[in-house]
């Protein structure tokens, strides 16, 4: 996706504050924190929303999670915890359109979220 902030990042043309990377995945810092850590997981393919996931990318899925875990114990978070986010579409406030999974943590976490 030429016009895709995110898929620029995978391709270099944006230079994100990158946390932690591997063949699938990349996980780079968010511009607008909402947390002390707050770090963006994304799949280095480009899909929209988790609406255009098949089952063959159960995978994949699993590896944002993996991916999270990861940076949760590069960040210092395992034991006092972190939260993930992924949201779908407008209703949910998904404002970019490259999946993402967000990382929160080193604050505490409200319940109901917003
Ligand atoms: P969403 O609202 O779609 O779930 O999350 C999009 C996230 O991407 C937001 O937290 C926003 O701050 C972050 N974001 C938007 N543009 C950029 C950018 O150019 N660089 C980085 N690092 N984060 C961005
Ligand atoms: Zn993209």
């Amino acid at each position: 996706m030429t016009d895709c902030i995110f898929c620029k990042m995978v391709s270099g043309e944006i230079e994100p504050d990158v946390v932690y990377e591997t063949d699938d995945v990349l996980a780079f810092r968010d511009l607008n924190p909402q947390a002390p850590t707050h770090v963006l997981i994304i799949p280095k393919k480009h899909y929209s929303t988790t609406n255009d996931l098949q089952p063959e990318n159960a995978e994949l899925m699993g590896k944002l999670v993996l991916a999270a875990q990861k940076v949760a114990e590069i960040e210092g978070l395992s034991e006092q915890g972190y939260r993930m986010v992924l949201n779908c579409n407008e209703g949910a406030g998904q404002t970019v359109f490259h999946i993402h999974l967000h990382v929160l943590g080193g604050r505490c976490m409200q319940w109901p979220p917003g």
